[in-house]
């Protein structure tokens, strides 16, 4: 399925590098988020292992090439926030994800992260817990979906989620490896499935308490681009990557307080979705580039222009799962964001709607 002019990496050469000795040294891979909610990356050397956040330097690099800074005023900083063992160099290997600075000591325009986690600490009292479902799409280098006859389409949807088989499901090859990788590095990967559409893939990260959510999801999804390289395939994170009937694709957000999982949690759970509901448009604001093309009220998906909320009901902004209904106390699952939706923002705008902005 892959193209004669794509790169693929050349993994058994390759091989016989990684096991090379570094004498002592250690790699360190700076993840940030750029200017287009994408990830960025580079290698740092350390002369021994860190043992925390602390032992990590600060670093910086050229915003005015990421969107992030102008050219005559361009450093930007990457402060170190949470590290992984890293599962495509081993070792004591890691990868570090960072938060952006201006020189002025203010966060970057597009540290969405800052904000998010003091929501997190001032209400960290709740014990908020999120699970997201992260959906996406494989695309040959052509741009086409993975395995998708050329000049045509696959058969209609029905028999690709959850499936097996050949021309049921294409690149689970892809798919395992990030699993794996995921579950090296530490990343609280809860599970994997095949999507509706043919080439779409979702796994869940979750439950993770507060910020951690959102630097796990982004390490996730560095993974996935980072070893969706070795395969010569393009990971989408778009929304509606095809127009018509072919299911879009989300970033379903489960959320649940101490107070929701306690017994007769279901009056929390209430008390919150009269919340979401009064802010359904700010929340739309922050939930994904280009979701109207997916939220069309079709496709397992509601209305962009109205919250609604039901039990089991997949066709509303949130759904209460059956089992929580039935226990009168759980979590609910947020079905609005978009896949390319930033878990930072999603997270913290459903915070400061449930318990109120924090002062600057
Ligand atoms: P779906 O039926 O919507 O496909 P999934 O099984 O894919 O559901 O995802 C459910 C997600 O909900 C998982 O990521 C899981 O970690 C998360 N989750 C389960 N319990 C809770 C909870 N109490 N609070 C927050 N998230 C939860
Ligand atoms: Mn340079
Ligand atoms: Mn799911
Ligand atoms: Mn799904
Ligand atoms: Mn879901």
């Amino acid at each position: 399925m892959v193209s004669d002019n794509v790169y693929v990496s050349n993994t058994t050469t390759l091989a016989k590098y990684m096991k090379l000795e570094q004498k002592g040294k250690v790699l360190a891979e700076y993840i940030w988020i750029d200017g287009s909610n994408g990830l960025r990356n580079k290698t740092k050397t350390l002369n021994k292992k860190p043992s925390s956040i602390d032992d990590l330097p600060e670093w910086n690099f050229d915003g005015s090439s990421t969107g992030q800074a102008p050219g005559d005023n361009s450093d930007v900083y990457i402060r170190p926030v949470a590290m992984y063992p890293d599962p495509i160099r081993l070792g004591d290997n890691v990868l570090v994800m960072c938060e952006t600075w201006d020189p002025d000591g203010t966060p970057n325009k597009y540290n969405y992260r800052h904000d998010a986690a003091r929501l997190m600490d001032a209400n960290s009292q709740h014990d908020i817990w999120f699970g997201l479902e992260q959906e996406y799409t494989l695309l040959g280098p052509d741009g086409y979906p993975y395995g998708w006859p050329k000049n045509g389409f696959p058969a209609p949807q029905g028999p690709y989620y959850c499936g097996v088989g050949t021309n049921r499901v294409f690149c689970r090859d892809l798919v395992e490896a990030h699993h794996k990788a995921c579950m090296y590095a530490g990343i609280e990967i809860s599970g994997t499935n095949a999507e509706v559409m043919p080439a779409q893939w979702e796994y869940q990260v979750g439950p993770c308490e507060g910020i951690n959510l959102g630097d796990q999801l982004w390490v996730s999804r560095w993974l996935l681009h980072r070893i969706a390289e070795e395969f010569g395939v393009v990971v989408t994170f778009q929304p509606k990557p095809m127009p018509g009937d072919w299911n879009g694709t989300g970033l379903h957000t489960n959320v649940s307080t101490k107070e929701m999982r306690e017994d007769g949690g279901m009056k929390h759970i209430e008390a919150a979705m009269n919340k979401l509901d009064g802010r359904h448009l700010d929340h739309m604001k922050v939930y994904g580039e280009g979701n109207e093309q997916r939220m069309t009220g079709a496709h397992e998906t509601s209305s962009m222009d109205k919250f609604s909320w039901g039990v089991a009901n997949r066709g509303s902004s949130v759904r209460i799962p059956r089992q929580c209904a039935k226990e009168g106390k759980g979590y609910f699952e947020d079905r609005r964001p978009a896949s390319n939706g930033d878990p930072y923002q999603i997270t913290g705008i459903i915070v400061e709607t449930m318990f109120g902005a924090v002062t600057p």
